[in-house]
């Protein structure tokens, strides 16, 4: 797909990467408020495949949180899903995805990977940090009690990092499913569509409560 982009100007491609365990309003919102902001045209929400720095809890399986994103993603016509990190085998490094985005859609697409301000401060640490930079530009969304502290900006090359303020939204994928285990309401803070998905398939329940509760 390469809609009405003015002869000349180059395709510029948000890449969300995620978990999305589950996808919630948060990643939503920040995606949209900087495809507005970056002017983009699309913006691709990749689910990890294996979730390297998440082995200390069990992860959804794939095909759920790749149907979730689809799920939620589906009536905003600038957003897509890839399943680039679900099909790779092996852990989910960023480099890889925005390479394999690349190889995707060919040279003449600028790419803006979208990621949390508490993930960028640890973008150093990144398999291929230093390729990152040449790949895409980066844009940091804050959220609350996650701002980017001074020193770990000043690491990051400045002409290829950009920090937006997203409107405050105090959600975690991590406290919708402690919520939904509990059995408290995720309603509203993930899409509608998402808590009848987590409900159908039993997702995040307790251990002592293995099966999803009646309808
Ligand atoms: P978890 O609580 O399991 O870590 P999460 O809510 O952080 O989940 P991820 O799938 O890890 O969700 O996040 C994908 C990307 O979205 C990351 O770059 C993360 O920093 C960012 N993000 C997560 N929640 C928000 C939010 N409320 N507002 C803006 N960005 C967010
Ligand atoms: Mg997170």
């Amino acid at each position: 797909r390469r809609p009405d982009r003015p002869h000349g100007q180059r395709y510029r491609l948000g890449v969300m990467g995620g978990t999305f365990d589950p996808i919630h309003h948060g990643h939503l919102v920040a995606a949209s408020e900087v495809a507005h902001q970056f002017a983009l045209d699309e913006v691709v929400f990749v689910p990890t495949g294996v979730p390297w720095q998440k082995k200390d809890r069990p992860v959804s399986a794939p095909e759920d949180r790749y149907l979730m994103t689809t799920i939620a993603t589906a009536s905003n016509p600038r957003f897509t899903v890839s399943r680039v990190d679900i099909e790779r085998p092996g852990d989910t490094y960023t480099v890889d995805t925005l390479k394999d985005l690349r190889a995707e859609r060919g040279e003449d697409v600028d790419l803006f990977f979208i990621t949390g301000a508490d993930a960028l401060a640890k973008i150093l640490t990144w398999r291929g940090a230093d390729e990152l930079f040449d790949l895409a530009h980066f844009v940091g969304v804050s959220r609350p009690g996650t701002e980017l502290r001074a020193p770990a900006v000043d690491h990051l090359p400045a002409e290829r990092v950009t920090l937006v303020g997203v409107p405050a939204l105090a959600i975690s994928s991590t406290d919708c499913r402690a919520r939904a285990s509990a059995g408290e309401p995720i309603w509203y803070l993930v899409p509608d569509g998402i808590v009848q998905y987590i409900q159908k398939r039993g997702l995040y329940l307790a251990p002592d409560q293995p099966h999803a509760p009646e309808p």
